[in-house]
């Protein structure tokens, strides 16, 4: 520990560009928690589609963000199959809009 440098500043504003070059990536800001899950009627795996279009959003992994989707929609619901009953948005406790999130995730994966 004896040549320990603390950072100078311009260290410091190489840090804070990256941090906000992170924090301006378009992303959906899904936990995984799950609790949206159980209420869902037509069983839509929501956090599991969320997580496919983050792999686009935040790493521009566009064919790996469509394979998982793929492989998720062989045994449970499409995105577009939400009928929109809002009973997931109730209990988010990210309050994210997953009906409006949903139907985009569609746009994309079912072209
Ligand atoms: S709004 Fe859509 S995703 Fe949410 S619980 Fe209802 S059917 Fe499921
Ligand atoms: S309740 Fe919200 S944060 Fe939790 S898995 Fe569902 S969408 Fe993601």
């Amino acid at each position: 520990m004896k040549d320990f440098k603390p950072l100078d500043s311009d260290e410091y504003n190489v840090i804070r560009e990256a941090q906000k070059a992170f924090n301006d990536v378009k992303q959906i800001p899904c936990t995984a928690c799950e609790y949206c899950k159980k209420g869902c009627p037509k069983q839509i795996n929501i956090p599991a589609i969320f997580s496919a279009r983050n792999e686009q959003l935040i790493y521009g992994q566009i064919e790996k963000g469509q394979q998982k989707y793929d492989s998720l929609i062989e045994n449970s619901a499409k995105a577009s199959e939400c009928i929109k009953c809002g009973a997931c948005e109730k209990i988010c406790p990210q309050k994210i809009s997953v009906v409006e999130e949903l139907a985009s995730c569609a746009e994309v994966f079912e072209k």
